[in-house]
């Protein structure tokens, strides 16, 4: 397809890409003095840069920054439809008028010239434009069609986690509630869901017990396989804090020196991987030294006895050689753990993203149960997700295996609750599990799953071994891909494209990791004929005969709506109305009454779902591919913080695009030598799926025998670049999120 067709009337949005670059241009040149590439790390990444347009404002309106999880307050200024200039909001909790660099410049992701403006079909090699009654009237025909020939579990939905509550809610009524199949997924699948599945497996419910400034309560703050000042860098903040205000500790646990690592009082540069031994290792020294409180330990947890004889074959002598580190610094970290009053416990995707992943994750909590760093303030597990909205899609239940209200699809009950607020018949509901991504993906491998609908999400750039995820997407009967970009790498496999809304287009609520609801107000149309993507849906909807199930007259009935599903449910919001999350931005769920005043840290009681906690007893499994003959190094990817997936936002900033205008790959000296790569060089790495190339950096803050790239370059960058390509698709067990931390890659010069 010719850009001009999709690309944004330049006169029509009031900006000329030349005003545009030379404004973000000016700006890059600042970005660019103080930016390390390779940590991650711009100086002044705090300081207030502004943007060219900035003062020009007549309006402001109340959002969230539609990147991480973190979710920082921002208010977003307006002059004539367009939005102008955002700033952090000053009396937000979270960042108090702070925004990271992704923060500040998300003016730039909305006057791009690849925004998609109008529907269109596919028509040979490229796109037909089509206006909306055509488009919306096709898809919801072979949606019909699909269903009534092949079954509802032919059809499947796969969305981002960075929509709100309300289009959630819409997604979830029509999938589930109208069509009768599970098969809604998101993209937190690949961030975030062994946290949660571990979380459950632990504490018997999705329930995030902490508030952020619990790690500026805490005299000790464990980081495992997280890097927060590239990743939540406006959080990273709390750590400077509680460390130099509060005279906190930090351990962290990475095979990489990261700028967080390099901030820790313990760096334990683990060997990639072996997460579960030394958390084994770490809970035998907390037992055999007795560093814990047995008698609580008991009356917390399940089955403490059966824990502390698992773990006695976890001495750090033994696990020592396997995780890289030595006995001592194992023992020494431990005795912190075990000597500190108040511990919280932070993991990130360097835990998720493996083949075992859930098992890191939960023998991690051991940890935090063992000790009793639970149910007090400042102890306690903290995860923040990757993508914005994580927490709110569980809640509404967006996801293969659960219904509103974390109700999940195959208790009966729970779909005769849920089908009475929707006005359905249960017995239409499905009371079979959906499918997650990868089975979706093989579902339109073996043509089982017949029609794919994505919205706002780019699986052909961030799904592991992507040749294959593209095969895949390549056989779906009919594909509907609703972005708000074009092309992006799954829209170019798209049969029917649907213009959605971007961030600041379209109104709602969402939750970030620590419960708190925001609300996001409309700010601006969209453009051309992009529409809010509940109203698409909603629209496809009623021309299916579901008309009576969607008659909301804005989005706050959709919330008020939901509000009833979750009443007695752990995420009760039933005293919260829009204007009262307005006035009491990040209020904390539970808020089951109009005069509760939020719930900031839960387990205060320390009653938990199931009564006790779930102590997990497991033991390490390596990777899928380990490094061998070859392919003697052990991939790793991971992010930069000035990049967010797979840059269908961030890569068109021309002022964040420069920080990262290629991929790199971080390699120890020893190993540079050994394979005759220097500093500077262009070296081919390559996995039993693919090559890429990427620029040699040498540095000793990884790990002998590891390598690491980041993951933010897909096939729009050229074919040589799409790192997904090496990444392996086998996935944790219970969880199904894919290990994009492990695959055996040779690296060699270009
Ligand atoms: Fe946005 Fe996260 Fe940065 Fe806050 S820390 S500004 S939520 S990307």
């Amino acid at each position: 397809m010719e850009r001009e067709r999709y690309g944004v009337e330049e006169e029509r949005e009031g900006i000329t890409r030349r005003s545009f670059v030379r404004g973000a241009s000016a700006c890059a040149a600042l970005t660019l003095a103080g930016f390390d590439p390779v940590s991650g790390t711009i100086t002044g990444a705090f300081a207030d840069v502004g943007y060219p347009e900035g003062g020009a404002a007549s309006k402001w309106y109340m959002s969230v920054c539609p990147y991480c999880g973190v979710g920082c307050g921002v208010d977003v200024g307006v002059k004539n439809n367009r939005v102008v200039a955002v700033a952090g909001m000053k009396d937000h909790p979270v960042n108090e008028g702070r925004l990271c660099i992704l923060g500040k410049n998300l003016v730039g992701m909305l006057h791009t010239d690849d925004r998609l403006v109008y529907p269109a079909r596919r028509e040979g090699d490229g796109f037909k434009r089509l206006d909306w009654d055509e488009a919306a009237a096709e898809v919801a025909e072979r949606i019909k069609e699909t269903v009534e020939k092949h079954g509802p579990d032919s059809f499947a939905m796969y969305v981002s986690a960075s929509e709100y509550i309300e289009e959630y809610y819409i997604y979830n009524k029509f999938v589930k509630g109208c069509l009768g199949t599970n098969n809604l997924e998101s993209s937190a699948r690949l961030c975030w869901a062994s946290g949660v599945v571990g979380l459950v497996k632990a504490f018997g419910a999705d329930s995030p017990p902490c508030a952020y400034e619990d790690v500026e309560l805490a005299d000790l703050v464990v980081l495992s396989g997280y890097n927060p000042s590239s990743s939540k860098p406006i959080f990273f903040r709390r750590l400077v804090r509680a460390k130099k205000d509060s005279g906190a500790r930090l351990i962290v646990i990475d095979p990489r020196r990261t700028d967080t690592a390099r901030f820790a009082d313990t760096f334990l540069q683990i060997r990639p991987g072996t997460d579960v031994l030394l958390h084994n290792a770490m809970a035998h020294v907390l037992i055999k030294e007795k560093l814990i409180d047995e008698a609580q330990a008991r009356r917390l947890t399940d089955d403490y006895d059966a824990f502390s004889e698992h773990v006695k074959d976890f001495a750090p002598e033994r696990v020592a050689a396997e995780t890289g580190l030595s006995a001592g610094a194992i023992r020494d970290a431990a005795r912190q753990i075990g000597r500190a009053e108040r511990v919280v416990f932070m993991w990130g995707q360097g835990l998720n993203q493996s083949r075992i992943g859930t098992r890191k994750v939960t023998t991690l909590l051991n940890l935090c149960f063992i000790t009793g760093n639970i149910g007090r303030p400042g102890a306690g597990p903290l995860a923040i997700t990757g993508q914005t909205s994580a927490m709110g899609l569980r809640e509404v239940g967006a996801l293969p295996h659960l219904l509103p209200g974390f109700r999940l699809v195959t208790d009966g009950k729970a779909r005769e609750e849920v089908a009475r607020v929707w006005g359905v018949d249960p017995a239409g509901m499905s009371p079979n599990k959906g499918k997650p991504i990868p089975m979706i993906l093989e579902g339109l491998e073996s043509g089982r799953i017949k029609v794919l609908w994505i919205i706002h999400s780019n699986p052909a750039a961030t799904f592991p071994d992507t040749e294959w995820a593209r095969r895949a997407l390549s056989k779906a009967d009919f594909l509907i891909v609703q972005d708000c970009y074009h092309p992006t790498e799954t829209s170019r496999y798209a049969h029917m494209l649907l213009p959605g809304a971007q961030w600041s287009e379209k109104g709602g609520t969402l939750t970030n990791s620590e419960r708190g609801l925001n609300l996001i107000e409309k700010a601006v149309d969209p453009p051309g004929q992009a529409r809010p993507d509940l109203l698409i849906v909603m629209d496809v909807a009623r021309r299916m005969g579901f008309g009576d199930l969607f008659r909301y007259r804005s989005t706050e009935d959709i919330f008020e709506e939901y509000k009833l599903l979750t009443r007695g449910r752990p995420c009760d919001i039933s005293g919260l109305t829009y204007a009262r999350i307005a006035e009491e931005k990040g209020i904390q769920w539970p808020v089951p009454t109009a005069g509760h005043k939020g719930t900031r840290r839960r387990f205060l009681d320390r009653r938990f779902p199931k009564g006790k906690l779930r102590l997990n007893l497991h033991d390490h499994e390596e990777p899928a591919e380990t490094p061998g003959e070859g392919y003697p190094l052990h991939l790793i990817t991971g992010l930069v913080a000035t990049q967010y997936h797979s840059r269908t936002r961030t890569g068109k900033i021309v002022k964040l695009d420069r920080t990262l205008p290629e991929p790199f790959v971080e390699i120890h000296p020893d190993d540079a030598g050994r394979y005759g790569v220097a500093d500077g060089d262009l070296a081919v790495v390559s996995t039993r799926r693919g090559s890429v190339k990427a620029r040699v950096v040498v540095t000793d803050g990884i790990r002998r025998g590891a390598i690491f790239v980041p993951y933010h370059f897909g096939y729009l960058a050229g074919r040589e670049r799409a790192v997904n390509a090496l990444t392996n698709r086998s996935f944790d067990e219970f969880a199904k999120q894919p290990e994009f931390k492990a695959a055996a890659a040779r690296i060699e010069k270009a």
